[in-house]
């Protein structure tokens, strides 16, 4: 009798049991971490932006020279087995965060569907939703706000006019 079964699939083993072949595959070609994101200094809240790395291609969210990134961009990050668990902005949907939290990859995931594409079907590939940080101009203005954030801004600017004339002189 043939043996049942057979090896797990990489991408259903620790992440720890990767070689790196097996890690690099892992990634499932959305692009969200290659946008920029801005921390706010007072809170540490780390906010995403609409503004994407200049080596990204906007119509395949693949990196334009990924073995050679570093030399474009040094403060590129780098996922590791150790740093993935604390990066906070990494998606739900990101390969290495389910891994790392021990959960099954999505359905759309190329490893399981045999399609690269299904992650833009799927509505998680960041194509068509960011521009080039060549072209956009003062990142701040690109921030992705919670809902209801922009309305707390406005009331600590409400607070802090009131601090500084707090009898209404000016
Ligand atoms: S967020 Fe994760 S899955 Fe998406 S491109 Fe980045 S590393 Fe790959």
């Amino acid at each position: 009798m043939g043996k049942v079964g057979g090896p797990r699939p990489f991408w259903e083993r620790p992440l720890e049991s990767l070689n790196r072949e097996e890690w690099e595959a892992l990634c499932d070609g959305c692009g969200q971490c290659c946008t920029h994101k801005l921390e706010d200094a007072d809170t540490g809240d780390i906010f995403h932006t609409n503004v994407a790395c200049k080596l990204l291609d906007l119509k395949t969210a693949r990196c334009a020279d990924y073995r050679n990134r570093l030399d474009h961009v040094p403060d590129c990050l780098r996922l590791t087995l150790r740093n993935v668990p604390g990066i906070s902005w990494l998606p739900e949907t990101c390969a290495y965060r389910l891994r790392a939290d021990d959960k099954p990859l999505h359905d759309w995931h190329y490893l399981i569907s045999g399609d690269r594409d299904a992650v833009r079907a799927a509505g998680v590939a960041v194509i068509g939703k960011v521009i080039s940080e060549v072209d956009a101009g003062p990142i701040e203005q690109h921030a992705i706000l919670p809902e209801g954030y922009e309305a707390m801004l406005d009331e600590d600017d409400d607070d802090r006019d009131g601090d500084a004339y707090p009898n209404g002189d000016d």
